[in-house]
């Protein structure tokens, strides 16, 4: 039987290309997303994949429509908690609200996702929780204050709930790309995106497909024993 997975922000970028890798290695996937339509429409076009929207940043939704999910495909067994965003401005200029919007979605979103799917995961003594951080919640970046502390609060997360899960079956990682080719990234000017790349001894940015196979790694049952971890994929940029 097909365990089920459900993705987070699953339409697009990374989220998408984790969609799509675990279905190819054989699960029942759910793709989550906040509010582009027409790319989640195109997205199960060409993928069969499903769509459920909801915005993580919001508990009661997020309780609401795990359960339509799970109505629909069964018991959410690996959850990926991918859906994230940037509101980036330096600190002197950051908003209240640049700093709210970024928290809520970013990390209380991966409370408001993992919560309602614990108590099944707890009592079926079986569950993935995959998390996607970043680089910069390791290392800090110009311009992200909000960003990189909902990232690095996602590593706290991540490793105590690994504590809380172990004993029933449940591991919790999470995996912190560095620079990914999506429209995230995309949407930096070239100049900077130049200068980004300029810094990866790699010399190239990332593929989300790249990202997407750490995630159906941390999934398999071959990774039972890694738990409370976390995989660097960067290019080389920087080491933990
Ligand atoms: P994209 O902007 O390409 O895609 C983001 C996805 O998240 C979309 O599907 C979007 O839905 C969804 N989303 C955004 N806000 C919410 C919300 N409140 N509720 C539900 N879904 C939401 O992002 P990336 O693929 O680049 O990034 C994916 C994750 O990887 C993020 O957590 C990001 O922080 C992290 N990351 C990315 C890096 C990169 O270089 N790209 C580097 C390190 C980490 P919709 O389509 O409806 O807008």
């Amino acid at each position: 039987m097909s365990r089920t997975a459900l993705v987070t922000g699953g339409t697009r970028g990374i989220g998408a290309a984790i969609s799509i890798a675990l279905k190819e290695a054989g699960y029942t996937v759910a793709a989550n997303y906040a509010g582009n339509d027409e790319a989640a429409a195109k997205f199960t076009e060409e993928t069969g994949i499903p769509t459920f929207k909801w915005s993580v940043a919001d508990y009661d939704a997020c309780a609401e429509g795990t359960k339509k999910v799970e109505a629909a495909l069964g018991p959410i067994e690996v959850l990926v908690n991918n859906a994230g965003i940037t509101r980036d401005a330096p600190f002197h200029k950051m908003t209240p609200q640049q700093w709210k919007e970024v928290i809520d979605t970013n990390l209380s979103g991966v409370f408001n996702m993992t919560h309602p799917v614990w108590p099944g995961m707890r009592e079926r003594k079986f569950g993935r929780v995959i998390t996607i951080s970043s680089i910069n919640g390791q290392k800090g970046q110009f311009g992200q204050v909000n960003y990189a502390a909902s990232k690095a609060g996602d590593l706290g997360v991540t490793k105590s709930l690994a504590q809380e899960g172990a004993r029933f079956g449940i591991t919790a990682n999470a995996i912190c790309p560095g620079y990914i080719a999506t429209d995230m990234v995309m949407a930096v000017p070239e100049k900077v995106r130049e200068a980004i790349i300029a810094q990866i001894p790699t010399g190239r940015l990332g593929k989300p497909e790249e990202i997407a196979r750490c995630v159906t790694f941390l999934a398999s049952d071959d990774a039972e024993f890694i738990n409370g971890s976390t995989i660097t994929a960067n290019g080389g940029q920087f080491f933990v």
